[in-house]
């Protein structure tokens, strides 16, 4: 069976230690987790992790998700009681503002649950992943009546939300998008049209669904001018609060798909059911990219989560299968082979996806920091800095946490040999879980060219020169001959990325296939450079702590071994990844459409 101990210490390590969540303690909700009362909120967070949602995990994916004649559909077993404790344990609203019954918590708490969740049950968080996303976008962009109505229950997990764009013609260019919204004489929408794909759309554990759909009302513009976001309960909601009649909102469907069989994926059919519109009309998008944005990071920690369970699973089996006898000399010389952790080719795999994991999780991390500076802080600067680079990570994190974390998942599935491909010992539903992320919110493709696109010209450039200006700063500042293995390998890093970025500003504008065409290892170099920069961090903490207690100096130590092997053997790749990019687009775009 399957192992998952969430990794309570490094996470703490990384608040603390590296993140410093104390000096914080000005921003709301903060002050109300000193250490102590962290490591217990992160500690039953991984508790009911392990303890609840992952002895779920394989046997959700067995049974998969049922929808019966009248388009109600059933979670796996144990689903609905899993979700209840959930519930109770204030999980949903952790992050959500007191005022509407959240506990008010720092975000960066609600990304480290997220975590474990997804790697004890990814099937299983996306049910109350989505309804903070819904929420996250309701408390910014709805008015104080829906505020009212919605969020309290929300919040308290009560009711469930979901996010409803994709079509069966409109899935990246929602400028396709065709579902109606029709002017009532209430001030409500009579809203039609089908939409698939739709995660969450229904299921037996919450007594309230909200949707969240993109339409277009009657005489909207064509293209994204023309998209409003509307709110369509499953059951409508009474001015008391209170469920009154069904609203003309069904499960049509549930996809089949490769993974993720324990969350209902839903084809929905809107028939004119009642909807009530959210922000301005043909403003739909912004309020929506709300929403994608949190869920983009969300669907990041998803990659990373895929990633160390798989990892976890890959070592105890390492530690454990015989085969073989390693090059110098038995290791286990009473049994009839050495474990295969002794093969250099074992140690790689485990070592590349423990580099990137550790790394990752600090990378996610300071990034849900930066989302709650820049969503809480007092300090105009402060909150401009953080939402600078927040805005500028976000696809970079979408995109390489997810694809990386699939990677990962492939590696476990490796060191397993055939057992892995078989899915007798569940290994092989990593891969098909971890698989999704890098398709849906924005398929990576798109996260690449909304980083060159859209992120890196914004404001001249400011977020970037602003992120290389920190980089280059810390590279200055810690010159020490213990940090000279973590800031050398980072400053040649950093130098190809801001090669790389100057070829893109010379040679993208003229000739945009020139831009689009780099845009995917001009993401992966970022990428690297940001997991090396968070590697220099963790480092630079990890020594400092070394010399406060010597008590950790074996864990300690093997932490900076495996920043030392990212810095040596995974950041270098940022100079395959420049040389790429400066290959420019010539033989990619000059084959006629026929020749392939
Ligand atoms: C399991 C699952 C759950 C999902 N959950 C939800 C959900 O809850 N809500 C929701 O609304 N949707 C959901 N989706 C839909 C998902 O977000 C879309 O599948 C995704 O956005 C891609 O759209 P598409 O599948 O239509 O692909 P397409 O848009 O047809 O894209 C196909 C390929 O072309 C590329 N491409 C498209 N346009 C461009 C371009 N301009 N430049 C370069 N490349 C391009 C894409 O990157 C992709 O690789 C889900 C999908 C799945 C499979």
């Amino acid at each position: 069976m399957p192992i998952y101990k969430a990794p309570v210490d490094d996470t703490l390590f990384l608040l603390n230690d590296v993140l410093h969540l104390e000096r914080y303690g000005n921003l709301a909700g903060f002050s109300d987790v000193p250490p102590d009362v962290l490591a217990q909120i992160i500690g039953e967070a991984g508790k009911i992790c392990e303890e609840r949602l992952q002895p779920l995990n394989r046997s959700g994916d067995a049974e998969g998700c049922r929808l019966d004649a009248s388009g109600e559909v059933t979670t796996p077993t144990g689903f609905e009681e899993a979700y209840r404790e959930f519930v109770a344990g204030g999980w949903v609203g952790l992050a959500v503002p007191p005022e509407y019954d959240g506990q008010g918590l720092p975000y960066t708490l609600a990304v480290v649950m997220n975590e474990f969740a997804s790697a004890a049950n990814m099937s299983f968080a996306m049910y109350p992943g989505l309804t903070q996303g819904a929420l996250a976008a309701l408390l910014r962009h709805g008015d104080e009546e829906q505020k009212r109505l919605f969020a309290p229950p929300m919040a308290a997990g009560r009711w469930t939300g979901t996010m409803n764009l994709t079509e069966p013609q409109c899935g990246t260019d929602l400028g396709l998008l065709n579902t109606k919204a029709s002017p009532r004489a209430d001030g409500s929408y009579a809203i039609s049209g089908q939409k698939i794909f739709i995660s969450a759309g229904e299921h037996d554990l919450s007594e309230n669904i909200i949707h969240l759909v993109l339409a277009r009302i009657d005489g909207a513009p064509a293209g994204v001018k023309g998209i409003s976001l509307f709110i369509v309960p499953k059951y409508e909601v009474n001015p008391d609060g209170t469920l009154g009649a069904r609203n003309a909102v069904r499960c049509g469907a549930l996809e089949h798909k490769m993974g993720i069989h324990g969350n209902a994926t839903c084809v929905m059919n809107y028939d004119g059911a009642r909807g009530f519109l959210v922000g301005e009309p043909n403003r739909g998008l912004n309020a929506m990219f709300v929403m994608m944005n949190e869920a983009r990071l969300g669907v990041a920690v998803q990659g990373l989560a895929q990633s160390e369970v798989a990892y976890q699973n890959a070592a105890a089996y390492a530690k454990e299968r015989l085969q073989g006898r390693a090059l110098t000399g038995a290791k286990n010389a009473g049994g009839g082979a050495d474990p295969i952790i002794v093969h250099p080719d074992i140690r790689r795999g485990l070592m590349e996806m423990k580099a990137f994991n550790e790394a990752a999780r600090g990378l996610a991390l300071a990034t849900a920091l930066d989302s709650d500076i820049a969503h809480r802080s007092q300090d105009a600067k402060a909150r401009q800095a953080a939402d600078d680079r927040l805005g500028l990570l976000t696809p970079v994190l979408k995109g390489v946490l997810t694809d990386l974390g699939f990677e990962s998942a492939v590696k476990a599935q490796q060191i397993w040999g055939g057992h892995g491909y078989i899915d007798e010992n569940g290994v092989e539903q990593f891969v098909r879980d971890a698989r999704i992320t890098m398709i849906y919110e924005g398929a990576n493709g798109i996260q690449a060219l909304d980083l060159v696109g859209r992120k890196l010209p914004k404001d001249n450039g400011r977020a970037a020169m602003a992120y290389f200006a920190e980089v280059s700063e810390f590279i200055a500042h810690e010159s020490s001959d213990e940090m000279k293995p973590f800031v050398e390998p980072l400053k040649v890093a950093l130098g190809d990325l801001q090669k790389a970025t100057i070829w893109l500003m010379q040679n993208a504008l003229a000739k945009p296939d020139n831009g689009a065409g780099a845009s995917y290892d001009y993401m992966h170099l970022f990428g690297r450079v940001a997991l090396g920069y968070t590697w220099a961090r963790i480092a630079r903490a990890a020594l400092a702590k070394k010399k406060e207690t010597p008590d950790d100096a074996a864990w300690l130590d093997a932490k900076l071994t495996t920043g030392r092997f990212f810095m040596e053997k995974m950041l270098p790749e940022t100079s395959f990844r420049l040389a790429r990019i400066t290959a420019g687009v010539d033989t990619l775009m000059s084959l006629p459409a026929e020749m392939f």
